[in-house]
């Protein structure tokens, strides 16, 4: 085993971006992914935004890592051709009532080196010509992307420089010594210097199996989209997006031009009965029993009954999905959306029922893991490879 030996869990856009760069570095990676393709999970299923950081609290990594990583995304792109666009974001007040959370976006997004602008309604409506709004932020650095791709992209150029990268195989265990880290798979078992654990939605179980006691539990939350039916694309030019409520920032939807031309609307966010549980009838019972007898959850969802119970109810009514789109763009209505699939957000929830604000990347002997890279961590994955590679040269 050499000190040079990084053994990496996880194929999403983490685990890959840190595969590159410390491949390109000269260390010799191995990467563990259960499943049979890149990018299966949280990567392949999101909104596909390159976010520019308005909203994330100055100084935190999410801040600093979300500016720095929506240059170095949309560099990636330019140089390796991967299909994208900053065609900026507008985010609507509907309401007087969030006009100082509008303001406080736009403080955030300045201190936040995000250049954006307060708009009234008749300027909003000169991007977005369908909007209703009493006042808006124009973020002007945002962009849309195929994170997949990036990923697939990524995985080339890691191959490239020797990188080892094993597709269908389940890290099942880890036993740690001073001198190496030994992590056995499906298919045998390997031996490093350094393990990353980059596992997602698994990455507080596998921290548990590596011998670390995570301070956060993940819970899965999904995300179902909507899409707007072909002829009623035109209603939206590029990104609309609602003010987010501070409690809750992952909650309200959002339309979303995407890369291949279509509009997606949405995520909700109900919980999943499955980390990795797609649909209603995705049920794992194991993760199921962890999430609801965690008492961070039950803090959580006690706290949030109603908003709970009115997502859940979203999630099964088009009607009230239509509805909740219309606050934003009113002439959208049922008959403009079709079901688009879904997302599952791996939410770190802190036992007092607060979720995580930050990213948390927690450092053990020979140890790196990542405990809570939900959005904008994709945005953010070359700045969060760049982080990591920096603790192993530490
Ligand atoms: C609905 C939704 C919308 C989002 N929108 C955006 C957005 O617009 N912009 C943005 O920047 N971010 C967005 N995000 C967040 C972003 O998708 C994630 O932050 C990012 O994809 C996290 O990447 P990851 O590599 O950490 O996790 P993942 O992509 O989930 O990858 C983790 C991988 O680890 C593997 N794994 C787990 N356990 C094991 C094991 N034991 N052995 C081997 N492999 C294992 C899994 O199979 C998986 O492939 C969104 C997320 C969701 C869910």
């Amino acid at each position: 085993m050499a000190e040079q030996d990084v053994i990496i869990i996880g194929g999403g856009i983490v685990g890959l971006a840190v595969a590159e760069r410390l491949s390109r570095s000269g260390r010799h990676v191995t990467l563990l992914e259960k499943e049979s393709s890149w990018a299966a999970h949280q990567t392949g299923h999101n909104s596909g935004v390159i976010h520019a950081g308005p909203y994330y609290k100055p100084g935190s990594l999410k801040a600093t890592m979300c500016t720095a990583g929506n240059r170095s995304m949309v560099e990636f792109a330019r140089e390796h051709g991967i299909p994208h666009e900053v065609c900026g974001k507008l985010i609507v007040a509907t309401d007087q009532k969030e006009l100082p959370r509008l303001q406080t976006l736009f403080e955030r997004a300045t201190a936040n080196g995000a250049p954006s602008r307060l708009l009234g309604p008749e300027e909003a409506r000169e991007y977005e010509p369908h909007v209703s709004t009493v006042g808006a932020l124009r973020v002007e650095t945002t962009g849309i992307i195929d994170y997949a791709a990036v990923s697939r992209r990524l995985a080339e150029l890691a191959t490239e420089h020797g990188a080892d990268l094993r597709l269908g195989t389940e890290v099942v265990g880890v036993a740690s010594t001073p001198d190496e880290v030994v992590v056995t798979h499906t298919n045998g078992e390997v031996r490093g210097g350094w393990l990353i654990n980059c596992a997602g939605l698994q990455s507080d179980r596998v921290a548990r199996m590596a011998g670390l006691e995570p301070e956060a539990r993940i819970v899965p939350f999904r995300g179902e989209y909507y899409e707007l039916v072909e002829h009623r694309r035109d209603l939206v030019k590029g990104l609309i997006y609602p003010v987010p409520d501070p409690e809750l920032p992952f909650l309200g939807v959002h339309l979303t031009r995407m890369i291949d031309g279509s509009v997606h609307a949405g995520p909700n966010a109900v919980m999943a009965l499955a980390r990795e549980g797609y649909r209603w009838t995705d049920i794992n019972a194991a993760d199921t029993a962890s999430t609801i007898v965690y008492p961070g959850f039950l803090r959580l969802a006690s706290r949030n009954v109603v908003t709970g119970t009115k997502e859940i109810m979203r999630s099964f009514s088009r009607r009230l999905f239509a509805s909740s789109l219309a606050r934003l763009v009113p002439e959208v209505s049922t008959n403009d959306i079709v079901r688009a699939g879904s997302g599952v957000r791996a939410q770190a929830i802190l036992r007092d029922g607060s979720l995580a604000d930050d990213f948390i990347i927690q450092r053990a002997p020979r140890q790196v893991h990542v405990l809570n890279a939900p959005s904008p961590a994709a945005t953010s994955s070359l700045e969060i490879a760049k982080h990591i590679a920096a603790e192993l040269d530490a």
